[in-house]
């Protein structure tokens, strides 16, 4: 597998001449990065304005371009540039963001924006990769849609189109670098602006993961997915035996009272509305312990000394699975405020059956029932 040099610009000459009239022209953080890019001076001339780029970058990580635009304009109503950003506390950035999910990317928004104020701008692949939420693919997107440097991407769609144009018998995230060198090699180096907006202008318009619409498709000919009639077959998916695993260290914050703490998720996104015990995903390399400190101080903005294990277990989603990591905490200082949840609540845990929780909470709350059972008998005797 591979692609010719007469077959790359065959291919990239397609793709550039079916998204001059059918792609999407008119996204706002394009024309809008057009009319502040005067205001910079140091970035090169022809340059978008790296702001609203960036913003939407982040946002699209998890995001399709719908759900996510009309947050794009709160946000830039509210933070129209980087300065006003930067002055915001994390409370208001966060109620900006409440409802978009994966509230990493926004925490992560405004801590960068302090180290650009400080260094100003990046302009290089290191550059963006060295701010916080920014990987390869994102950095690509952004010095390649703001400055027009050839950088290639590999966002989900982009993975997708791939994977059917060259009928990959494994799963994309098996054969990243495969797919990297791909993109690279197809990327059009005149012209890098265009043929990545227009890369995933294609995944989302016409390779969708659903019924792509390979008829209209500028690819068709040379698609090997299209070519066996097995478009809707790629890409490959992750058996359960391949699911990546995450670590989530969870709190169970009890407080003199003998109450627990818990907080609902917020409405939109995974598991919405639910309740559950405060935690969330280890970073790499990072203590469990040191976890469930952070989770607590960035999303309920109070201090805990965390003690003894409680339980630990795996649970499996349709698209990962999860190892738990749970321990008993005792707050230290701080009243917990929902900074990423919509509400919390101290409740007695003989209560906690009249709240909804995910599943794999269920082994939490047996678990703790068990333990103060175990702690009561033994007061007892
Ligand atoms: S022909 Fe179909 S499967 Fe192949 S790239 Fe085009 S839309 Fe995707």
């Amino acid at each position: 597998m591979g692609f010719s040099r007469a077959c790359k610009i065959g291919l990239g000459e397609k793709l550039l001449y079916w998204w001059a009239s059918n792609g999407r022209h008119d996204l706002p953080w394009k024309s809008d990065s057009i009319l502040f890019a005067s205001a910079l001076t140091n970035i090169p001339s022809g340059s978008f304005h790296p702001y609203p780029i960036w913003i939407a970058e982040v946002m699209l990580q998890q995001t399709q371009v719908g759900v996510m635009l009309p947050y794009w304009h709160k946000w830039m109503t509210k933070f129209p540039n980087v300065n006003l950003l930067e002055r915001a506390s994390l409370e208001e950035v966060l109620l900006v963001w409440q409802g978009l999910g994966y509230y990493a990317r926004a925490r992560n928004l405004h801590k960068a924006s302090k180290q650009i104020i400080k260094h100003s701008w990046p302009l290089t692949l290191e550059g963006w990769m060295a701010i916080p939420g920014i990987g390869r693919t994102t950095a690509g997107g952004i010095l390649s849609s703001a400055f027009d440097f050839p950088y290639p991407i590999l966002d989900g769609n982009v993975r997708r189109v791939l994977s059917r144009l060259q009928a990959c018998p494994d799963p994309p995230q098996k054969i990243l670098p495969i797919l990297w060198k791909w993109s690279e090699t197809l990327l059009d180096r005149e012209r890098p602006r265009d043929f990545n907006q227009a890369l995933m202008d294609l995944g989302a318009l016409i390779c969708t993961p659903r019924n792509p619409k390979c008829s209209l498709c500028p690819w068709k000919k040379n698609c090997r997915a299209y070519s066996l009639d097995k478009s809707g077959s790629f890409p490959v998916k992750m058996t359960s035996k391949s699911l990546s695993t995450a670590v989530v260290g969870v709190g169970i914050v009890l407080n003199d009272s003998g109450e627990v703490l818990i907080d609902q998720r917020l409405n939109d996104g995974l598991l919405g509305g639910l309740w559950e015990f405060p935690g969330g995903k280890q970073e790499p390399e990072e203590l469990i312990t040191k976890t469930i400190v952070r989770e607590m101080q960035e999303e309920l903005s109070i201090t805990v000394e965390v003690g003894e294990e409680l339980i630990s277990f795996d649970h499996t989603y349709s698209h990962k699975k999860i190892h738990f990591e749970v321990y008993l905490c005792t707050l230290i200082k701080g009243i917990p405020k929902p900074l990423a949840s919509q509400k919390v609540k101290w409740v007695r845990p003989e209560s906690l059956h009249e709240y909804p929780f995910p599943a794999a909470n269920v082994h939490i709350i047996n678990a703790l029932k068990k333990r103060l059972l175990e702690d009561k008998s033994q007061k007892a005797s």
